[in-house]
Formats: structure tokens, sequence, C-alpha cells
């Protein structure tokens, strides 16, 4: 299993969210269940690559410290690692595309972050500026994001409305799915959102633990059931031949170590899928 990451995409944790601290957990965890995982450093992203997808007056106030990032703080070295946690899904996704494969950015923080606004956690919008990037490079590039986070990517829908960006397929679990009740009906319904991404280069795929049912800002799936969704996105996008970068988003639960082992699964999920439908 392919893999981005380097420690420029650590930054100290921020108050009630673990994601800036998390990719360093998360590697470590990964590292010791699968040493041979193939690592790769993120390429950071430039000014320019970010506004992209973000006003300019925006990025340059964050960069500034003159207003919060999306922990509501003003740290230095979060700016800092913003260049490499957004950079990391571009990367991974390029590594995707190249070899036609799976590839993992242990990174957070993006589908909140609108246009010109950085909100619960998000600061810039890594899904957004990695499809933007990929279009920049390929104009009318289909692009599939899959947002299985808990929560509505707002970010996203403003950044494509603001823009009027075509050939995105934004999906997001958020909008529709909250109670317990309808975990089964999420779980078949994983297959018409894959065919809705069909014909899509790649899809960038948002596996967030915070749907897990003990979750203190989510709720609806127990923790096998988080491992069918990976399991039948992984697979479904191997059957379809369309490349994957996923990355992890929310996941509230305490200590730490759940969430990372909620991460843990879908690392699990997406090997299984490798070794089921290795490349064509
Ligand atoms: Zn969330």
């Amino acid at each position: 299993m392919k893999v981005v990451y380097c420690p420029q995409m650590q930054a100290p944790t921020q108050g009630y969210s673990p994601s800036a601290g998390k990719p360093a957990l998360v590697m470590q965890a990964w590292q010791e269940s699968w040493p041979d995982l193939q690592i790769r450093p993120a390429m950071p992203l430039s000014e320019s690559d970010i506004c992209r997808g973000h006003d300019a007056a925006f990025v340059r106030n964050i960069f500034a410290l003159r207003i919060p990032n999306g922990f509501g703080t003003r740290s230095a070295e979060v700016n800092a690692s913003l260049p490499y946690t957004n950079g990391a899904m571009l990367t991974a996704a390029r590594w995707a595309l190249e070899d036609n494969t799976c590839v993992a950015a242990p990174v957070s923080g993006f589908h909140h972050a609108g246009w010109d606004s950085a909100e619960d956690f998000c600061t810039f919008n890594g899904l957004m500026l990695t499809a933007l990037a990929l279009q920049a490079e390929t104009p009318g590039m289909k692009i599939g994001i899959l947002d299985y986070d808990y929560h509505y990517g707002n970010g996203t829908a403003d950044i494509i409305s603001v823009l009027k960006v075509e050939n995105i397929v934004n999906i997001t679990a958020g909008e529709t799915f909250k109670d317990p009740e309808q975990a089964s009906f999420f779980l078949t319904h994983i297959e018409d959102d894959l065919d809705a991404l069909e014909g899509c280069a790649i899809v960038l795929y948002q596996a967030g633990a915070d749907p897990h049912i003990d979750d203190p800002l989510g709720g609806f799936l127990s923790t096998s059931q988080l491992f069918q969704r990976d399991s039948r996105v992984f697979q479904g996008l191997r059957r379809r031949g369309i490349p994957v970068a996923w990355n992890l988003a929310g996941g509230y639960q305490k200590p730490v170590s759940k969430v990372i082992g909620i991460h843990e699964n879908t690392m699990r999920a997406a090997i299984e899928a490798l070794r089921l439908f290795p490349s064509r």
C-alpha cells in the first residue's frame, strides 16, 4: 500500500479536535501493522495552488495570522503544516493516477473550508484544491469526491458553487445519513454512489471516522459497519478501475486510540481490496 507522509504534515493538536496531531499517530499505527508500506513525502502546495480554490485575501489573512484558522486558533505551526496536509492529498492523487491504484494520505480538516471561510476544524479545502490542481493540468478531467464523513461537506459545495466548477461529482453522505436506523440503507446505497462516480478519472475518498456510533459528534455506524463501508468503497472502485486517493477526516472519540483504530480498519479494507482486485 502506498502512503503519502512526511513530518511536516504534523502540527500540535488544537483544542477539541485531534486532527492536527493525527498524521504521525496514524502513520505509527499503520507502520506497526504493515511494515512494508511504500511512503512518499507530501509535495507542499504553493500559495497560488491554494488560491485556486480560496479567496486570495482570505489565504493571505490566514498565513499572516490576522484571522483564526479552522480550529479557531492562530498558530504558526498549524499554518506551516497546511501546505503539506493539503499537498499530501494532491501528491496521493497524482500517485494514484500514475499507477492506477489506491493511495492513502493520513490528513484531515478539509470539507468545511469554503471559498473565504475556515470553520469546524477545516482551514483550506484539500479535496477541492486537489481537484482544481488536477483540472488545471488536465482541463475537463472528471473527478469524484466521495465524502463519507458524518458531516455535510458545506465548504466543498460552497467552492463548487462560487467558482461554478464543472466535472466534479461531489457526494456527501452527511447531507442524508444521520441515524442508526439508516445504517443498512446507507451500506446498500454505496453501490449507487459508486455508479454515480462512473467515468471519473479519479475519486478522492474521505473516510471519516466520526460516523461511528460512539462518536460524540457523529453516530450511526458500528465498527464493523464502518469496515463494510470502506470495503465496499475500495472494492467497488477497484472493480470499476477507478484510482482513489483517500484521507481521514473527522473522529472525536476519547482516547484518540479509538479513532486511530477506525483509520487502521480503513487501511485494512484498502489493502484487502488491492489484493482481491490487482491492477489491470
Ligand atoms: Zn465530521
